[in-house]
């Protein structure tokens, strides 16, 4: 078998030990390789899974994130360095940028995006699995809907301070999200990465257990699912599973197909984030900004620097981070009316 192996192209000679490996085989990896999986959030979870099913062959992987790379993600988000955080990349272009140089055979593709109601749907129904590497129930939600409404299983996961935990998703199979979470947490009721911390063992635990249901999904191999909702605590060393029944008939969304988080939103759409004194304006016409010609405009009345893929304003007590189809980051307020009338008065609508 092992002599096999070695005289194998080079191609599968990589994924050797996977081969071996009874679970996968020859016939499990060539379903790796052609599998697309999207992860939806690219900060500590997101990077963990990434670079392990890129490490894995799958074939091509779409990373979706709003957000540039900051030196606070460091501690904990493995797919960036300092110099990604000095350029500010955006992190789908830091993560993609890394990806290529583990595994050049995936096709990785990047998505700079605000997730909402306009864009789920298109990122996720050609996909064979997504992957929940977000930060918040909003977008769950969101991934929910999209993923029962398409069909696609979704793997959701969530970690702060030490705890983490993890429930794979199944339309009209297992319970959805909202079958087990009928209603996102209070907002301040629950703890965030922002108030509690976080520290990396418990990311990787919980992003090892989703990529590992991913291979099982992936390979059909899904009597090997855990079928749970699985709570991890690494400080606390309490690991729990608890049994999630069937879906409810009841539900809203796979009990009765109602998609309320996919039906259009009117105006542009603001967002607090969290902890970070900055607030999210994204506009509700799509547009493709020119850097150039709004450097122009803005520079005289603030410093500004832009490249690729964002552009930075800084005035006053006030940094505006703006990307290519206008969405902005206005840090220095966490004030959703302060920062809707500097977009204005800046950007525009
Ligand atoms: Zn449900």
């Amino acid at each position: 078998m092992i002599s096999d192996l070695k005289s194998q192209d080079p191609k599968h000679n990589r994924y050797s030990r996977q081969i071996l490996f009874a679970g996968i085989g020859r016939e499990g990896q060539d379903r790796l390789f052609s599998s697309r999986v999207a992860i939806i959030g690219c900060g500590a979870l997101g990077s963990a899974q990434a670079e392990m099913l890129a490490r894995a062959g799958i074939g091509r992987l779409r990373l979706v994130d709003r957000d540039f790379v900051e030196f606070s993600n460091l501690q904990r988000q493995t797919m960036f360095t300092e110099s990604d955080a000095l350029e500010r990349l955006p992190k789908v272009i830091a993560g993609a940028n890394h990806l290529r140089e583990i595994n050049s055979d995936v096709g990785v593709e990047s998505e700079i995006a605000d997730v909402n109601h306009s864009n789920i749907e298109r990122l996720i129904a050609d996909c064979n699995v997504v992957l929940d590497g977000t930060d918040n129930f909003a977008t769950r939600y969101l991934i929910n809907d999209a993923c029962v409404k398409h069909n696609v299983d979704w793997i959701y996961g969530a970690a702060v301070g030490s705890y983490g935990v993890t429930m794979t998703i199944r339309p009209n199979v297992t319970p959805c999200l909202r079958c087990v979470f009928p209603e996102a947490p209070a907002a301040a009721s629950a703890p965030t990465c922002d108030t509690a911390g976080i520290i990396m063992p418990i990311i990787n635990v919980v992003a090892a257990t989703q990529v590992a249901e991913a291979l099982k999904l992936l390979i059909g191999q899904t009597d090997g699912l855990h079928g749970s909702l699985m709570q991890f605590d690494v400080w606390r060393n309490e690991w729990r599973k608890i049994n999630c029944g069937s879906p409810s008939p009841e539900c809203p969304t796979c009990g009765l197909g109602k998609f309320a988080t996919l039906e259009a939103a009117s105006g542009d759409f603001a967002a607090v984030l969290c902890g970070r004194n900055a607030v999210q304006i994204s506009p509700s016409q799509t547009t493709q900004l020119n850097f150039e010609e709004l450097a122009q405009k803005l520079r005289v009345t603030g410093e500004v620097k832009f490249n690729d893929y964002l552009l930075r304003f800084r005035t006053g007590d006030f940094e505006l981070t703006v990307f290519q189809d206008a969405r902005s980051i206005i840090r220095g307020t966490s004030e959703i009316t302060t920062a809707r009338s500097l977009y204005a008065k800046y950007i525009g609508n």
